[in-house]
C-alpha cells in the first residue's frame, strides 16, 4: 500500500493520512491563530473518522464537498463532529479568519455519515474492516483494516468515561506519538490530588474554577466531583457534549455514573445562573486552554482573591493563554493583559498515552511495520522500538509498505 500524511506527521494535529489514493484515515485543521490546514487530498472515496476532535474531523465537510465520500464513524463521533465543525464556524468568524466551509457544507456532509459499532466487521470499497476502542474519548475508534491497525488518539489506561483500548495483532501498525518521551503521572494519584485540592481550596473559603475541554473532560471532572459533596455548576460547550455522549450509552464505561454525576451538577442557562454560578463552590467550564468560552468571565471575577484556585487539566499548548497562565501567572482578556493572584495548578488528566503505554501497545500488536505520526518528537519512541521497521513520514512524503 502505499501512503501520504497529507498533516499531522511531524506534529500534533491537522490529521489527514491517504492510503493508495482513495482511503482518507481522518481529516482535520488544527485550531491555532491562524487555523493550520493539511494538504488537500488528491481523492477520497471513503473517510475513516476516529473521533470527533477538530485537529481530526474538522475537514470532513470539505471533503465531503469536493469528492462526496463515505464516511465511517461511530454515532457519538458523527454527532460531536458536527457540533464541534459548526463551533470551529463560529470560532473563525469571532477571530475573523475565512472559514474553510459554510454551515451547509456540514449540513449535507452528514448525510455521507455511515454509522458503525465496535463489533462490526465489514466490507468497505474492497477493504476488509473491524472497529475497535481506542480508549481516547466516547466514540473515538481504532481502524483494522485487513492486516493493519490505524489506532488515531489512544489511550491504554481506564478513565472515568471510557476503558483503555487492547492492542490488535497486525502486520502493519499506525500509531500516534503525542508523548513520544513523555511519562504521565499513574491516573488514581493525579485523581485524588485534584480532589484533596478542591477540599482544601473550598475549606479554606475559595472558590475552585476548571477550565476544561468540551468534549471528555468536562464530564470525566463531573464524574470525579459528583461524590465530593461540593456545590458544582457547569457552563459552556461541556453541556451539548454531555447530552450527546449520554444519548450514545453504549461508548461509555458508566452511562449511569455520567448521568448521575450531571444530575448533581448545577447548570448555568442563563447571566442570572452566571451570578449564582460565583456564589458556589465549583465552576468547571470551557475553554480548556482559556482562549475563550464563559471560563475568562468567572476568571474575571475570581482571579484577585487568593483564596481561589484555577485547577488547569489539560496540557496548554504555548502561545494559548492557560499556557502564560502557567508560565507567567497573567491572562488576557479580550486583548488585555491582567495578573492573577488567586492559586493556580495543573493535572495531568490527559488522554494519550504516555511513552510507555505506547511501547507496551506496540509489543501487544506484533507487529512488523510501525508508522509513526501525530508527534512533534518522534525520535524517543522510535529508539524504543528497536526490533520493528519504524517509519516516521514527512507530510506529503509518499511511502510504500
Ligand atoms: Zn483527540
Ligand atoms: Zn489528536
Amino acid at each position: 500500500m502505499k501512503i501520504k500524511f497529507l498533516g499531522g506527521a511531524s506534529e500534533v494535529g491537522r490529521l489527514g493520512m491517504l492510503m493508495d489514493d482513495r482511503f482518507l484515515f481522518d481529516y482535520g485543521f488544527s485550531p491555532s491563530k491562524p487555523p493550520k490546514y493539511p494538504l488537500m487530498a488528491s481523492n477520497a472515496e471513503v473517510v475513516f473518522l476516529s473521533h470527533c476532535h477538530v485537529d481530526h474531523s474538522g475537514m470532513i465537510p470539505l471533503v465531503c464537498r469536493k469528492y462526496n465520500p463515505k464516511v465511517l464513524a461511530t454515532s457519538a463521533t458523527a454527532m460531536l463532529a458536527e457540533l464541534l465543525a459548526t463551533d470551529s464556524l463560529k470560532v473563525c468568524k469571532y477571530e475573523g479568519y475565512p472559514a474553510p466551509y459554510k454551515k451547509s457544507d456540514i449540513r449535507s456532509a452528514m448525510k455521507n455519515f455511515e454509522i458503525i459499532r465496535y463489533s462490526d466487521s465489514v466490507n468497505v470499497n474492497g477493504l476488509r474492516l473491524r472497529f475497535h476502542s481506542a480508549g481516547h474519548i466516547p466514540g473515538s475508534t481504532m481502524f483494522e483494516f485487513n492486516d493493519s491497525l490505524f489506532t488515531s488518539d489512544l489511550n491504554t489506561i481506564d478513565t472515568q468515561l471510557v476503558y483503555g483500548a487492547k492492542p490488535v495483532k497486525c502486520r502493519n501498525l499506525f500509531i500516534e506519538g503525542t508523548y513520544s518521551g513523555r511519562e504521565h503521572p499513574p491516573r488514581k494519584e493525579v485523581e485524588n490530588s485534584f480532589l484533596e485540592k478542591i477540599d482544601e481550596v473550598v475549606e479554606r473559603g475559595g472558590k475552585v474554577i476548571i477550565p476544561v475541554f468540551a468534549v471528555g473532560r468536562t464530564q470525566e471532572v463531573l464524574m470525579l466531583l459528583r461524590n465530593s459533596g461540593h456545590e458544582v455548576w457547569l457552563d459552556g460547550m461541556g453541556k451539548a457534549v454531555s447530552r450527546i455522549f449520554l444519548e450514545n450509552p453504549d461508548y461509555l464505561r458508566s452511562p449511569k455514573g455520567l448521568r448521575n454525576a450531571m444530575n448533581k451538577t448545577k447548570i448555568v442557562h442563563s447571566e442570572l445562573g452566571r451570578k449564582y454560578a460565583l456564589k458556589g463552590d465549583v465552576i468547571v467550564a470551557t475553554s480548556g486552554m482559556m482562549d475563550g468560552g464563559p471560563v475568562l468571565g468567572y476568571m474575571k471575577h475570581l482571579k484577585d482573591d487568593k483564596n481561589n484556585a484555577v485547577l488547569l487539566t489539560g496540557y496548554q499548548v504555548e502561545g494559548s493563554n492557560g499556557r502564560m497562565l502557567l508560565d507567567r501567572k497573567k491572562l488576557n482578556f479580550s486583548g488585555v493583559t491582567e495578573p492573577v493572584n488567586c492559586g493556580v495548578e495543573y493535572f495531568d488528566f490527559s488522554a494519550h498515552c504516555g511513552h510507555k503505554e505506547l511501547v507496551g501497545f506496540v509489543h501487544g500488536c506484533e507487529p512488523e511495520n510501525v508508522i509513526i505520526y501525530h508527534s512533534d518528537d518522534r525520535k524517543p519512541l522510535k529508539n524504543s522500538l528497536n526490533e520493528y521497521n519504524v517509519h516516521t513520514p514527512e507530510n506529503n512524503e509518499v511511502i510504500e509498505i
